[in-house]
């Protein structure tokens, strides 16, 4: 879908008035970003800096992961991925690394979008994030 040029001011779930597109900065990285419709809800999200907040990291290249970006699970062995702050466990298994899809990354089969967990309310809380899919 194409989108209109405008950037309009929007309310998302999270409360946090901004304009639609914006921008997230997470482990030196800069990323454009985009309010979206939940999935879970089918209601506008969060706001910017409430998915900056969320942001994580790729174990095998260490570029930044979104909410509502699509992860694939990576199985530990050996030394092969880095612990870095913002790497994070699956939710749902704790044996895998949530990774991300970018097709110039480590191959592997799609493990879902990642998401904000349902329960997040709360603004400036790290929340609990859930993989949708699995
Ligand atoms: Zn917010
Ligand atoms: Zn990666």
């Amino acid at each position: 879908m194409r989108q209109a040029k405008t950037n309009d001011w929007v309310v998302p779930s999270c409360g946090h008035r901004c304009r639609q597109f914006g921008r997230v900065r997470a482990f030196n990285q800069i990323r454009n970003n985009e309010v979206r419709v939940s999935r879970l809800h089918g209601k506008l999200d969060l706001c910017h800096e409430c998915v900056q907040k969320l942001a994580i990291r790729c174990p095998a290249c260490g570029r930044m992961i979104l909410v509502y970006d699509e992860v694939r699970l990576l199985t530990p062995d050996k030394s092969d991925f880095s612990l870095d702050k913002g790497v994070i466990w699956c939710p749902q298994s704790s044996k895998e690394l949530v990774g991300c899809f970018y097709k110039d990354c480590v191959p592997g089969a799609l493990g879902g979008i990642l998401m904000p967990d349902k329960g997040n309310k709360e603004h400036g809380v790290r929340v609990d994030m859930t993989i949708l899919g699995m």
